[in-house]
């Protein structure tokens, strides 16, 4: 039978051609600069130790800027621990730490750098980076910090240099506490010209301002396009250049790369084009860290449902700018590292999140319950109420876990979802019979 017959003969037996998959989208050149940034991070150390020089590691939110002025090669564990998760190594080398004995309830990234840091290599190639000669550690970002890089410093026997940022229950960093941070600064300067065995150079501690400068400036505009409805990117694009505001803030590629995304994105909106894989339907705030091991579990419920996610907390939490450019006037760069996500108090913290949640336009909020961060995870509970009182947004939790696979489970994770669809789409039903009743 000829192929035209058979089909004639039995039409209501045909299955329905497989709809065409729509061409990838081109990657955008500034998401591609930005790539190359922090590769370029971990070369450079590589680099270093090679002809002998000392390699740091650091916490993501110490001042890099000191480094800067001392061309001390600097990697940053957070981020290597995060891209070991993404390519699925994360419970291997979460499961080496438990076996030399940190407990399971350790955050994931703490137990993969501890790991490492013994020698369990990953098998992330990208995310080798050499063994620390120093260590840089600023518990702004939380208090794990602290004892995890008391343990690298111990395990290889080196400095650790400690600066040490309480938390703040205030709303502004008052003088005394500035003043309490800028004598740790100038004490950690001291320790790393004798670790670099050079003198701090005040003009490249000014460069290096101005370069964090112009990346936090081009980094908050770059996030200031997810207002746009419907959005030019995804927002879970922005995770992804998370690396490079860590890894890279002071830094003058990092500022060009985010310059360049930034024109890129405004080329897009003129067009009306976007990046995202999806027509956006509804637009939510995803607050807290991804579990990078499961992005793909993640975002396929959210395209399955057009929801594009338009906030995230990591906008002003490295999005600072400040007055700095030399040791004169040092107020300026305190006042910036006294705020990280989890050393600012609940109502900075609430005004952060609904701020952006306002000006994104977002109709819920998909709470990420991270069982390695709890001073993050610790006060969801109330941010969620706050949300839901004061901006009407449905708001629901799943638990996860950012590094270590064990603690996710994509049927919660599914059920999770719909309910925050189900709960978007009646007030979006609601808002749509208010219209058509205003228009009568
Ligand atoms: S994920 Fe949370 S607990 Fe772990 S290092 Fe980061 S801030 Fe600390």
């Amino acid at each position: 039978m000829a192929e035209n017959e058979k089909v004639n003969a039995a039409p209501e037996a045909a299955a329905p051609a497989p709809a065409a998959k729509p061409p990838k989208k081109p990657t955008l050149p500034g998401v591609l600069a930005l790539r190359k940034v922090v590769n370029d991070v971990y070369q450079a150390a590589w680099d270093a130790k090679k002809a002998g020089k000392p390699v740091g590691w650091s916490s993501s939110k110490f001042p890099c800027e000191i480094c800067e002025a001392l061309d001390l090669a600097v990697v940053y564990p957070e981020n290597q621990a995060a891209g070991i998760g993404a390519r699925h190594d994360g419970q291997r080398m979460c499961e080496a730490a438990e076996d030399m004995g940190y407990d399971p309830d350790i955050c994931g990234y703490t137990r993969i750098s501890l790991a490492y840091s013994a020698g369990v290599e990953t098998t992330n190639e990208t995310r080798r980076v050499p063994m620390p000669d120093f260590v840089l550690c600023c518990n702004n970002i939380c208090n794990d910090m602290t004892k995890w890089y008391e343990n690298i410093a111990r395990m290889h026997n080196i400095p650790l240099i400690m600066i040490d940022v309480p938390y703040n229950n205030d709303m502004t960093v008052s003088d005394s506490q500035v003043a309490y941070i800028k004598g740790q600064f100038l004490d950690a300067i001291k320790k790393l010209e004798k670790i670099a065995g050079t003198k701090f150079s005040e003009k490249k501690f000014a460069e290096a301002c101005h370069n964090a400068n112009r990346t936090a400036k081009a980094w908050l505009k770059v996030c200031d396009y997810l207002q746009y409805d419907p959005s030019p990117m995804s927002g879970f694009d922005l995770f992804n250049h998370m690396a490079d505001v860590v890894t890279a803030r002071g830094k003058v590629a990092a500022a060009e790369a985010f310059e360049l995304l930034d024109k890129n994105l405004a080329e897009l909106v003129k067009k009306g084009e976007t990046t995202t894989p999806f027509p956006e339907k509804y637009r939510i705030m995803f607050e807290g860290i991804p579990c990078w091991p499961e992005l793909k579990t993640l975002f396929k419920p959210l395209k399955a449902n057009g929801i594009n996610v338009t906030a995230v907390v990591y906008a002003p939490a490295f999005g600072f700018v400040y007055d700095t450019d030399s040791l004169d006037n040092l107020d300026g760069l305190c006042r910036a590292y006294y705020k990280a996500p989890n050393s600012v108090s609940i109502e900075q913290g609430v005004a952060w999140r609904e701020g952006l949640c306002r000006e994104n336009k977002v109709d819920g909020a998909l709470i990420h319950n991270n069982r390695s961060c709890k001073p993050w995870s610790g006060y969801m509970s109330e941010m969620a109420r706050r949300f839901n009182k004061d901006l009407g947004i449905p708001c629901v939790s799943f638990d996860g876990d950012q590094a270590d696979p064990r603690n996710f489970n994509e049927a919660q994770y599914l059920t999770r979802v719909q309910g925050l669809v189900e709960a978007m789409e009646e007030n979006r039903q609601k808002r749509l019979a208010k219209k058509e009743e205003a228009a009568k």
